[in-house]
């Protein structure tokens, strides 16, 4: 793997933790008096985000369930190939809310609504941490969105490069030295 510094903080711990909690906030008045609800994770990038976001939400039946996609492989540049592994739990008739860690070019999410709404699902919602607009190439819109950022390739928080960096409690954005 090539060498890597880190070129500056984007969010440090602290601002992650408000952000989460507004999206809850904004979760929790659109859900209210609703008694169930499928949290439904993207793997690996939402884990800890969605960990996070779960404690926060006030309906009292959740259930999590997880679902693999990427599109990075062991590249910063999206590849445009999808894959999106097959969803886990029965969401028919169920209240989903679908948990992603950053949209891009939109793809994943594009392809996912797409076999989720074939599953009958009772509503489908979309929140993701950070957004990209500046890359859209589908055309996807998320319910809620925790903060746009410029295009920049970040770690941490869940993020990874080549599957490195997931674990620091912070969002970086990295310098690759060749
Ligand atoms: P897209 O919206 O292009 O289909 O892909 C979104 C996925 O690309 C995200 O779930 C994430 O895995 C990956 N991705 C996009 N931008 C970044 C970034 O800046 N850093 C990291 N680590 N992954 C990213
Ligand atoms: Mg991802």
């Amino acid at each position: 793997m090539r060498g890597m510094t880190i070129k500056k903080i984007m969010f440090t711990e602290e601002e992650l933790g408000g952000i989460v909690s507004e999206l809850a906030d904004k979760i929790n008045s659109d859900l209210c008096g609703a008694e169930s609800l499928t949290v439904l994770c993207v793997l690996k990038g939402a884990v800890m985000f969605t960990a996070d976001l779960v404690r926060r939400l006030n309906v009292p039946d959740i259930r999590i369930e997880f679902i693999r996609a990427s599109s990075y492989g062991k590249s910063d540049v999206s590849s445009g190939e999808v894959s999106v592994g097959d969803a886990t739990g029965d969401i028919r008739g169920r209240d989903v809310l679908v948990v992603e860690d950053i949209i891009d070019t939109g793809r994943t999410l594009n392809s996912l609504k797409e076999r989720l709404l074939n599953m009958r699902p009772k509503s489908l919602r979309f929140c993701g941490l950070f957004d990209k607009p500046s890359r859209r190439i589908a055309d996807f819109k998320a319910d809620y969105v925790g903060a746009v950022i410029p295009d920049e390739f970040i770690v941490g928080y869940g993020l990874d490069y080549a599957e490195c960096y997931r674990h620091l409690p912070y969002v970086a954005v990295i310098e690759l030295n060749s």
